[in-house]
């Protein structure tokens, strides 16, 4: 796709933009791939439009009002990507375009409220516990902007789970293989802080320190997401102070959407001082699937009862970081498991960092979707590694009064390990 941007007016970012609109050439193969064109059905809701509005605005031959809804309906899944023969760089683009958009952009007094009480509460997972809990959020949010925001604290259990803190350092079991550092991650610590203690107790069963930095905060994915790229930066900075990477073989996430969002820290920091420091954090961050696939996987013991699971792929673990095989072969490890495909391309199940609020009923049409080909399985139970997945699809099956347990895949890996009964 030709163009005529003024790569000088859009900063350090400016020229990852213009090239990934240059090699995108219009084919379409990407159609077929993206979720909100799949169920809108219209040329400007696929990646190819959205390409060329990006394109129309940066030249200036449209306001960044007029290409907004369009823009504002990407889901970020990066179903686009692997699809794309010309290796059009979707990813850097929409994060980058969003970046440059957001401070330009109109929004009403309730829009931009329900905005900073997402800042200013998501990411930190005491404000996050303490609102759930006195029931605050639900009724501001409520308040302020039923019709978005009911849709999110819908999501959220009424019950939250108890707070267990790490410890700095879990030790590994024997012979020591391997010493990491653990993204313990905002959300997830509060909706289900089982999957932490999970991957720490696997890690030290395959013999692998941990070491848990304390002083750690939320990653910044989310306000990569949508947009807010200096508090995204702020939140990255302390990472940046408090993991180091010299004294690690990787640091680990279990969370599909933080490792994505880790490993664009480079692009974060782009043109700026903190950026050849922010390119080696992003080097050592790996998925805890991928970390124990390529270390060698002690081998499990067999469940304590058969289970026939079914895989969701998380669109942050297989479209934007193509992790496919690895979270597979753990799970095909376990003796007494048997693991069904989905057969839905891996198409988003619509969690998507904040588009629930952002847009409840396209994210409700394709949650309904994943459910349909989930039931369609038969399997007794699903299994992601994301907790944004999880918390979606448990949702939309309670909406159809359906009760299946779901997993993290190292949960299921620590409960062979320690021959627990599955709940
Ligand atoms: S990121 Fe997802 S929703 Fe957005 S254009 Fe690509 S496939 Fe479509
Ligand atoms: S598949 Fe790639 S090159 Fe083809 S239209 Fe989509 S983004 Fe452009």
């Amino acid at each position: 796709m030709q163009h005529r941007i003024d790569i000088k007016k859009y900063g350090p970012r400016g020229e990852a933009m213009a090239e990934a609109i240059q090699s995108c050439v219009h084919c379409g193969f990407c159609l077929a791939a993206c979720p909100t064109y799949k169920v809108l059905g219209e040329e400007m809701d696929s990646p190819r439009g959205r390409i060329y509005l990006m394109k129309e605005v940066l030249e200036e031959n449209l306001t960044v009002e007029e290409a907004q809804p369009y823009l504002d309906r990407c889901l970020g899944c990066i179903g686009c990507m692997p699809a794309c023969p010309s290796g059009v760089r979707y990813d850097e683009l929409i994060v980058s375009y969003r970046a440059f958009s957001e401070p330009k952009r109109k929004r009403s007094l309730m829009d931009n409220m329900a905005r900073r009480m997402i800042a200013e509460t998501l990411p930190y997972p005491n404000r996050f516990r303490a609102a759930v809990a006195s029931g605050k959020v639900g009724k501001l949010f409520k308040g302020a902007m039923p019709e978005k925001l009911g849709a999110m604290m819908g999501l959220v259990p009424a019950d939250l789970p108890e707070d267990k803190p790490l410890p700095p350092i879990y030790p590994a079991k024997g012979r020591r293989r391997a010493r990491v550092a653990l993204l313990s991650g905002c959300v997830q610590t509060v909706l289900n802080p089982d999957i932490n203690w999970a991957t720490v107790r696997v890690l030290s069963e395959n013999g692998v320190e941990t070491v848990i930095p304390q002083e750690q905060g939320c990653c910044g994915s989310i306000m990569m997401h949508i947009g807010e790229e200096e508090r995204a930066k702020k939140l990255a900075r302390q990472n940046l102070q408090v993991f180091v990477p010299d004294e690690v073989d990787a640091i680990i996430t279990n969370a599909a959407g933080c490792g994505s969002g880790m490993k664009e820290y480079g692009l974060l920091f782009k043109g700026l001082s903190e950026e050849a420091e922010a390119e080696k954090f992003a080097e050592k961050v790996q998925d805890i699937s991928v970390f124990l696939d390529s270390l060698g996987l002690k081998p499990p013991a067999e469940l304590r009862e058969p289970l026939t699971v079914v895989y969701q792929d998380a669109c942050h673990l297989l479209h934007a970081q193509g992790i496919r095989s690895a979270p597979r072969n753990l799970l095909s490890s376990i003796p007494g498991l048997t693991l069904l495909e989905l057969g839905d391309d891996g198409l988003c199940c619509g969690s998507a960092g904040t588009y629930n609020i952002e847009q409840p009923e396209i994210a409700h049409q394709l949650g309904q979707r994943k459910v349909q080909h989930v039931l369609n399985t038969g399997a007794q139970a699903v299994v992601s590694g994301n907790i944004g997945c999880l918390t979606q699809i448990q949702s939309h099956l309670a909406n159809r009064g359906v009760s299946l347990p779901l997993y993290h895949t190292i949960e299921l890996l620590d409960w062979a390990y320690r021959r627990k009964a599955q709940t």
